[in-house]
């Protein structure tokens, strides 16, 4: 079915490009878009089209990491660092989600919550729960959203969270069994080499390349953590190198942080085809540091967003993302990288982490539209007439649910817009 959107289009199709279309065509063939064009072609001038009048069409947002269970305790606990976070909050609520009925509540405000603040994609950690983790898929795909989620791995270190020995495989291999889902599928989730022996990471590098699973976990995210991981392995010359030692380091495998990943480091993400996943709230917050993203960038190392809830206080994409500028700008003070632009961190939290799933920005041709419609005729008013390259950067910052007037995830309008 070929169905036409109209509004003035503003996507980021390459890293510091910003192309702005006013009361420009989206036509989309079965949610492929077909074409974007500034006057419609006479051959589709019959076609169904909704009309978005003034609103601003921009692309959807993806968030490649963030933790499901850790929904229930967002904005808590913000002023402890990482490890004391970690055991004084975050595993004693991620054990909770051994109750189905309290998973399928707090997962399905969860995924409501992300597809009305117009993020479509995600890479996600579950807990160690197979059945909890199947609740959270079916609610993603039921509230529209699409991507991965991973069911976590984690049999040492991690206090209540922790799985008993022998279990994790096994609850794996079930889980991988009842993933039977059209738009979310599953990664496997090593939570972090601390909380993972050996043998438990070995396992998991042979079922990543038998059945060909992609890999999300954490990296360097602070010091501390560093040494731990030294003293835990003392036969690895650098954090990274417990992941390859196991299989877990091959392309497409998302790491989260890479906060003091140096020159070594990122080379070997860059050849591997590693992609990093940058969390700056989560950093700030957590008093982590700032992550080295312009370093990476130009050496070729594939970035994306992620809101990383709820060590990051936000799961409104565009608040991560205007997060990531002003830790850009901090870390422009502390050692002159040049900061990130608008145009620039709107593409990580956005065409960045599309391109991840299936290589689209989110407004390719050829591919699924990944869009979200905004309303900015409630913003503050303007001065004077803005460029839409200005409404463009007020959207990214003051953008709030309500200013949402549709969402389009896969080609489709999302569930909850039909509602409205
Ligand atoms: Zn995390």
């Amino acid at each position: 079915m070929t169905e036409i959107l109209r509004g003035n289009l503003v996507h980021t199709p390459e890293f510091g490009k910003l192309e702005t279309i006013p009361h420009g065509y989206i036509v989309l063939e079965d949610g492929v878009v077909e074409g974007i064009f500034p006057v419609l072609p006479e051959r589709y001038a019959a076609c169904p089209a909704v009309d978005y009048k003034d609103c601003l069409i921009m692309q959807s947002f993806a968030d490649l990491h963030l933790h499901a269970p850790q929904y229930p305790m967002l904005g808590m606990g913000m002023d402890l660092p990482l490890l004391d976070w970690l055991d004084t909050y975050t595993f004693q609520t991620e054990a909770r989600f051994s109750d189905l009925d309290y998973a399928r509540q707090v997962y399905r405000q969860l995924a409501e919550d992300l597809i009305s603040s117009g993020t479509t994609r995600v890479a996600m950690f579950s807990s160690r729960h197979a059945d909890a983790t199947l609740i959270l898929m079916e609610e993603l795909e039921r509230a529209g959203a699409a991507g991965y989620v991973g069911k976590v791995n984690m049999d040492r270190n991690s206090g209540a969270a922790q799985e008993a020995a022998g279990t994790s495989i096994p609850e794996t291999l079930r889980w991988l069994e009842g993933c039977r889902f059209a738009h979310v599928k599953p990664i496997l989730t090593p939570r972090f080499t601390p909380s993972c022996s050996d043998g438990l990471l070995e396992e998991l590098g042979k079922l990543a390349l038998e059945r060909g699973l992609p890999v999300q976990s954490h990296l360097s995210e602070s010091p501390g953590e560093i040494s731990w991981v030294k003293e835990l392995c003392p036969d690895c010359g650098q954090y990274w190198e417990t992941y390859r030692k196991h299989g877990l380091w091959k392309k497409g495998t998302l790491m989260a942080h890479c906060v003091y990943s140096d020159e070594k480091e990122q080379e070997a993400m860059r050849e591997a085809g590693v992609w990093a996943v940058h969390c700056a709230a989560s950093n700030v917050n957590l008093c982590s540091g700032t992550a080295p993203v312009r370093e990476m960038l130009e050496r070729g190392v594939r970035v994306a967003l992620g809101s990383d809830i709820a060590g990051g206080d936000q799961l409104a994409m565009n608040r991560v993302i205007t997060a990531s500028i002003r830790a850009s700008k901090v870390r422009q003070m502390e050692t002159g990288d040049p900061f990130l632009s608008v145009p620039e961190a709107y593409y990580l939290g956005t065409a960045a982490g599309h391109g991840y799933f299936d290589g689209s920005s989110g407004f390719q041709e050829g591919k699924k539209l990944h869009a979200v419609v905004v309303d900015d005729s409630t913003f503050p008013p303007a001065a004077r007439e803005l460029r839409l390259e200005e409404r463009f950067e007020r959207a990214v910052y003051l953008m709030e649910k309500q200013h949402i007037r549709a969402v389009y995830s896969e080609g489709r309008l999302a569930p909850f817009c039909r509602l409205r």
